[in-house]
C-alpha cells in the first residue's frame, strides 16, 4: 500500500492540528489516568486526520502514524526503483540496494559516511 507522503508546505497546514491532538492525548490521559490506547480510542486527532485526507485523498485513520508521513524524513526517490529512500543522509535504496548518487556536486563524498552521524 502506498502511503502518500506530506511536503513541507502541505505539513505545515497539518501538523498544528497533530500537536493540538497530542497534547489533548496527553491532558485526557493524565485527568483519566487512561491507558494510550483509551486515550487514542476518543477520537482525538480527527482534525489532523481530515486534513491529511483533503491534502492526499488518502484515509489515514490513526494520528500517531501522520508523524511518519512527511517526506522530509525520508531521501529522495531511488533512481532505479523510485522508492524513496529511508532517510534523507540513506546511502543505498532499502528495497533494491541501489547505491544513491550524490546529485549535490559541492559534494564529492558519498552520502552516508561516517562524518554525517551527527546528522
Ligand atoms: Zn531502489
Amino acid at each position: 500500500m502506498e502511503i502518500p507522503m506530506l511536503t513541507e508546505e502541505e505539513w505545515a497546514q497539518m501538523s498544528p492540528h497533530l500537536t493540538g491532538a497530542i497534547e489533548q492525548i496527553k491532558r485526557y490521559r493524565e485527568e483519566n489516568n487512561s491507558s494510550l490506547a483509551e486515550a487514542n480510542s476518543k477520537g482525538f486527532g480527527r482534525e489532523a486526520l481530515r486534513v491529511y485526507a483533503e491534502l492526499t485523498g488518502f484515509q489515514e485513520t490513526n494520528a500517531n502514524a501522520l508523524f511518519h508521513h512527511r517526506l522530509s524524513l525520508y531521501g529522495p526517490p531511488c533512481r532505479s526503483c523510485g522508492k524513496p529512500l529511508r532517510t534523507p543522509i540513506a546511502s543505498y535504496c532499502p528495497m533494491c540496494g541501489t547505491e544513491r548518487v550524490a546529485i549535490d556536486s559541492t559534494n564529492e563524498e558519498p552520502y552516508g559516511g561516517p562524518a554525517n552521524g551527527d546528522a
